[in-house]
């Protein structure tokens, strides 16, 4: 059972979380987020203060920390009557935060801030988040214990920021942590998010990656049923946030799942069904402040419904790199050596197309590019392309659903809608799955063409 962040955000939201662990029958391990806006928050003061003259660090990072450990603090006292417990929280929250002082005085005055230094920042959240959780249940007679990923056996590569799981250590190691736990019928909380290499070294599996975390726990532990609770019923037709009037989707094969999630539905991580799906454990997604709700569950049928369309997902904080004048060189699998240049530094390719022979444009996620254009710039040398151009203001649109395979003429009606709003389509997809449809329009078109998709699509008003 994985709670998000907005339901781990508030004393009073994680009695919601308390009360529904109490109801739920059988072993369970819980996974959870750190409270909503925590890693932002340690996100934006890890960058901020490599920029600041010395004179104002301490000061800077002072105030940094009482704010956070008053968050944390404030909150176990509000949730845990019993005073002894809340005495062992509250020391641990306080040797969390001297920890974060010391770290975030460090890459100040060095001015250096390393993807591994930013790992160790970010873990923070998850780590105050784990104590006050666990005590939580503790104070309700619930038998629990805080676990970080690593001491729950997450073990991964020593790729800072979007580190990947080694699977061979992780099923063991996870087996032999987790079940004693729960044969002496203690509830495991275990940080999301957060893991660590083979030296023990704190490592994280990419922003909003406790998902991922649980579903890690689910197929290794043989779990009946991965649950991720979350602020909204379940998966819905598409981000309530910009169509109010988005339905629950109330089941979804794993692969519309996948594409769903990869192209954008933040509602779920895109890495976390493939887990589930190794070993066919059904995936259901929940609403933490309406628990009756049956929710979205994803298993391995394909259902094709009614609507050809099930579903309009949109994807920003990405970009397009333009490589221009690639076959001038002659290179043979040039599409293969990017993919492979990428590849070796885990910058994962959301969309590729190949406009002509010698330009060559591909789609990643924002913070990853400035990184892709060194290793192409080094990979393809000085003469391997004309010109590079980074392309910002742009989102990935996707409408998903298994029906659409074998719908004639389907792409064309979704494409004279995106005209009918006056946008512009910027790239299509090539090789896209067979359950999506994707392409690129510019941020600014992004709510009309969502909004006109769904409509046309969805609520079926032609
Ligand atoms: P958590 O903190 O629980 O992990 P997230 O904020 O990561 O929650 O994900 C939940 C949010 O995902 C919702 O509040 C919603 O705005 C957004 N979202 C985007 N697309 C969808 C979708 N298709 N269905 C449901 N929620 C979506
Ligand atoms: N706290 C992490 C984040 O904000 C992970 C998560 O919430 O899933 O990205
Ligand atoms: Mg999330």
């Amino acid at each position: 059972m994985k709670f998000g962040g907005t339901s781990v955000g508030s004393a009073q939201n994680i009695k919601k979380v308390v009360d529904i662990v109490e109801k739920t029958n059988g072993h369970k391990i819980i996974v959870v987020s750190a409270m909503s806006g925590v890693t932002d928050s340690l996100h934006q003061i890890a960058k901020r203060i490599i920029d600041l003259p010395n004179r104002v660090i301490e000061g800077e990072v002072e105030t940094f920390i009482k704010q956070i450990n008053k968050k944390h603090a404030n909150t176990a006292g509000e949730l845990i009557a019993d005073k002894k417990i809340l005495k062992e929280v509250n020391a641990k929250i306080d040797e969390l935060t001297q920890k974060l002082r010391s770290v975030l005085l460090g890459v100040g005055y060095l001015e250096d801030l390393s993807p591994k230094s930013l790992d160790y920042i970010l873990s923070f959240g998850e780590r105050y988040s784990i104590m006050i959780i666990a005590s939580a249940l503790k104070s309700r007679g619930i038998k629990s214990v805080a676990l970080t990923g690593y001491e729950a056996g997450i073990v991964t590569d020593s790729n800072y920021g979007r580190a990947h799981p080694i699977h061979k250590i992780v099923s063991d190691a996870m087996k032999e942590k987790i079940n004693p736990l729960v044969e002496e019928k203690t509830t495991p909380v275990v940080a999301g998010f957060i893991a660590a290499n083979t030296d023990g070294t704190i490592t994280t599996l990419g922003r909003g990656g406790s998902d991922y975390t649980a579903s890690l726990l689910g197929r290794y532990l043989n779990a009946r049923e991965v649950q991720i609770w979350t602020d909204v019923d379940g998966i819905l037709t598409t981000d309530p946030k910009i169509v109010p009037n988005a339905r629950l989707i109330p089941t979804l094969s794993y692969l519309e799942a996948v594409d769903l999630a990869y192209f954008g539905a933040k509602v779920i991580h895109s890495k976390m069904i493939e887990p589930a799906m190794d070993v066919n454990i059904p995936v259901r997604i929940k609403n933490t402040f309406n628990p009756k709700g049956e929710g979205t569950l994803i298993v391995n049928k394909q259902e094709k419904i009614d609507h050809v369309i099930k579903a309009v997902t949109s994807h920003d904080g990405v970009g397009i790199v333009n490589m221009k004048g690639v076959g001038m060189i002659e290179t043979p699998n040039i599409s293969g050596r990017l993919f492979g240049l990428l590849g070796d530094r885990n910058i994962n390719i959301l969309m590729i197309s190949g406009s002509s022979d010698s330009n060559l444009s591909f789609v990643i996620k924002k913070e990853l590019i400035e990184e892709a254009v060194e290793v192409i710039s080094e990979g393809f040398g000085v003469n391997g392309f004309r010109s590079l151009e980074v392309v910002e203001d742009v989102c990935i649109i996707t409408v998903v659903g298994a029906g659409m395979q074998g719908t004639k003429g389907l792409a064309a009606k979704v494409f004279k809608a995106v005209a009918d709003v006056d946008a512009n389509i910027i790239m299509i997809a090539q090789g896209s799955s067979e359950v999506n449809i994707s392409f690129m329009v510019k941020t600014l078109d992004r709510k009309k063409v969502v909004k006109k998709l769904h409509k046309q699509f969805i609520e079926g008003i032609y």
